[in-house]
């Protein structure tokens, strides 16, 4: 039987949409892991792919059967600065599967060799960057919050060369699919109308056939476009996510989260914290995400002017109309995941305010983010669990000064004490992938060869709403000297 029951649909676009090519082969593939999980829900065979056929397809040295190996084009802005041509330069996707839940999903080798869109790059990937987006993506996907995930990876036996050699390593990423803003921007910026016009109907076909019939699709497609975009950094906001490179490449039309280089969770609450290395100006830190995607969005508006109306003026004046539903939508799914987080079930107008002066106090008191609203669960289910808030805070009496009017409020509501801790645990996590915990991971693997902690961590962080006994390790913040500053793409 083949590994994969391709569907291919991207092959069939236009020559001009990507670059046919296989996989570049690499010297000893190894298999680092199979996502079962994963691979049930694809209709795959797990076993099959942890076989030597299978690793062999994974790292690309064989070309499964159905596979249409290509390399997609795209463009983008990149720290605000505009490359017309980008495209997959270390990736390539060997086609689509439809899966027993009937959902379309690309099957893409990340780390698979050079392309014709390398540009200078090596065309490969190092294992320590892989395990992060293996274990970070699935620690999303456990959180509920939409992303690419991933389905395996493996080693090369080759070294890549950073600043020093490094394991090399293929990740396989499976996303809804890897269209980007930057997709639209490619053929955008060659005014070639056509490709954007058969872009825009593959993307409502994929990802909104619902306003296929609409009366303005092209209208309405942005508008969708907008909607997942905006509830998709609200939650990234809610469980104390940082992307770091939110290029217009790397926001998908899907609304997935894509390209996880150098993102972190946050441990103390700080809406300035900025892990990437190579963002000096600060421009993708945390508090600044919700009106970056507005930017990317506000790009991906612009490359459609040419479908929205044959006039320019009444294409901006549609643009602008459906780029406007960005606050309210973002602001709808911030404020009722906050109202979640606190155990408010029945919205009140003074619950925003209420939520804010908390972060506030938490940031003037380096509380921990998710500690902070796992522990208020318990505090939920009556005062005896204020001592466990208190101390995260650095002066407790600004954690009592807040818990008052949280109580008084709590007390509008019909909902019983312990059913409230309940719906306050399924939406704030014990267990993130805490950066000193990932890059434990990456150190073990990368220096020792020892995959055990990168095996943990996944496991950890597979089950994030629970309390489970022995991974209390993974609940709790860095010890000053376990604190890492700064994260890199591994590019
Ligand atoms: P990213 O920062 O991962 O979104 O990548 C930005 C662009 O650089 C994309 O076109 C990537 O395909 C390309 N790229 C990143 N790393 C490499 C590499 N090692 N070799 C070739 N292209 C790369
Ligand atoms: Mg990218």
């Amino acid at each position: 039987m083949a590994l994969f029951a391709f569907d291919n649909s991207y092959a069939r676009l236009p020559d001009r949409f990507y670059a046919k090519l296989p996989p570049t082969p690499v010297a000893a593939p190894g298999l680092v892991r199979v996502n079962t999980a994963l691979a049930a829900t694809l209709g795959l065979d797990a076993a099959a792919l942890a076989a030597p056929d299978g690793v062999a397809a994974l790292a690309g040295n064989v070309v499964p059967e159905g596979a249409e190996p290509l390399a997609q084009a795209y463009a983008g802005h990149q720290f605000g600065g505009f490359s017309p041509q980008l495209g997959d330069g270390r990736a390539i996707l060997l086609g689509e599967v439809v899966g027993p839940d009937g959902l379309r999903r690309d099957i893409q080798l990340k780390g698979s060799g050079r392309t014709p869109y390398s540009r200078g790059g090596d065309g490969r990937a190092a294992l320590g960057p892989v395990l992060r987006e293996y274990v970070i993506s699935e620690a999303m996907f456990a959180l509920g919050i939409p992303t690419t995930r991933s389905l395996a990876a493996v080693t090369t036996g080759q070294p890549v060369y950073r600043e020093t050699p490094l394991p090399g390593a293929v990740l396989t990423r499976v996303a809804a699919s890897h269209l980007r803003v930057g997709t639209f921007q490619f053929f955008a910026a060659r005014q070639d109308v056509d490709a954007l016009r058969t872009l825009a109907d593959y993307a409502i076909a994929r990802h909104y056939p619902d306003i296929a019939q609409a009366e303005e699709p092209y209208r309405a497609f942005l508008g969708a476009v907008v909607g997942r975009q905006a509830r998709l950094v609200a939650q990234w906001m809610l469980v104390g996510f940082i992307h770091g490179v939110m290029n217009t490449d790397n926001c998908t039309i899907s609304g997935e989260t894509i390209d996880y280089g150098p993102c972190a969770f946050m441990d103390a609450y700080d809406p300035n914290t900025v892990f990437s290395s190579i963002d000096h100006g600060g421009r993708y830190a945390y508090a600044n995400q919700p009106g970056i995607v507005h930017w990317n969005l506000t790009r991906l508006a612009e490359t459609l002017l040419p479908l929205l109306a044959e006039a320019s003026e009444p294409a901006i004046e549609i643009a602008k109309a459906e780029l406007a539903g960005f606050a309210p939508a973002f602001e709808d799914a911030w404020h009722a995941g906050l109202r979640r987080k606190l155990g408010l079930a029945q919205p009140r107008e003074a619950d925003l305010a209420l939520a804010e002066d908390l972060l506030a106090r938490m940031q003037a008191n380096a509380a921990d983010f998710t500690l902070t609203f796992r522990a208020l669960c318990g505090a939920a289910a009556g005062p005896e669990g204020d001592a466990a808030v208190r101390a995260l805070f650095a002066d407790g009496a600004a954690y009592d000064g807040w818990a008052g009017a949280w109580r008084a409020r709590l007390a509008e509501e019909a909902t019983a004490p312990a059913a409230r801790a309940a719906a306050m645990q399924a939406v704030n996590p014990a267990i993130i992938p805490r950066n000193h915990r990932m890059e434990a991971a990456i150190v073990a693997a990368v220096e020792h060869g020892d995959l055990s902690v990168f095996e943990a961590l996944l496991d950890a962080v597979a089950r994030p709403f629970e309390d489970r006994p022995g991974l209390e390790r993974f609940t709790l913040p860095p010890e000053p000297e376990e604190r890492v500053l700064a994260t890199f793409c591994g590019t």
